[in-house]
């Protein structure tokens, strides 16, 4: 009598379930990161700034005070842009100063829990042309983030992590039982394992 010691194959919410929690895990090192150097460390920026024309585009995702930023910031007088030089720069900050990012337009509820955004738009049409200047600014924080990227990727993945360490310790996959002497059917709830159920008729017909 010879247990099937093959574990079933990853399900993918278990590879779902890590990826979660690995980025669980990112979240947590960006907020320690944040609480170390103190002020607005970008982690990309796109800047798209052509020569001889005034035109500004930047892009940028940044750890700061706590919190995970999204930033976009456009400058431009559409009668003088030009195509845009895409660059791409690490650590550059186009985040406002720590003073004045304390409060944005979010709701006062949201806002105290470390959501928020600010949306401006002051374009107008001047002797230059049609000047466009907005800004987009959100904010989430850390914990909010590892809470539920952690707790989903947890919850999503036990129910398959219990199984592969009940087949790991030769117990019931349905009750936890030690089936170490019984492989082919649980003496405790009469559970009968996938492998066992299939090897019969596929040895028959073969
Ligand atoms: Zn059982």
């Amino acid at each position: 009598m010879s247990a099937d010691r093959t574990l079933p194959r990853r399900p993918l919410r278990e590879w779902l379930s890590s990826a979660l929690i690995a980025l669980a895990l990112l979240f947590l090192l960006l907020w320690l990161a944040t609480l170390f150097r103190g002020f607005a460390t970008n982690l990309y920026t796109e800047v798209l700034v052509p020569k001889d024309s005034y035109t500004s585009h930047q892009r940028a995702i940044a750890a700061s005070r706590g919190r995970l930023w999204f930033a976009y910031v456009r400058a431009e007088v559409i009668e003088q842009s030009a195509p845009h030089a895409k660059k791409t720069r690490f650590w550059y900050s186009i985040l406002p100063r720590d003073d004045e990012v304390s409060r944005y337009n979010g709701p006062g509820w949201l806002a105290w829990l470390g959501i928020d955004w600010k949306w401006k738009d002051t374009s107008s049409v001047g002797a230059q042309g049609h000047y466009v200047y907005q800004e987009l600014f959100f904010c989430v924080p850390y914990w909010l983030l590892i809470t539920l990227t952690g707790g989903i990727g947890w919850w999503i993945g036990r129910g398959p992590r219990l199984v592969r360490r009940r087949i790991n310790r030769g117990l019931c996959v349905a009750c936890g039982y030690d089936v170490r002497a019984t492989p082919d059917r649980c003496p405790e709830c009469g559970h009968v394992p996938v492998g066992a159920r299939d090897a019969a008729p596929a040895n028959a017909s073969s």
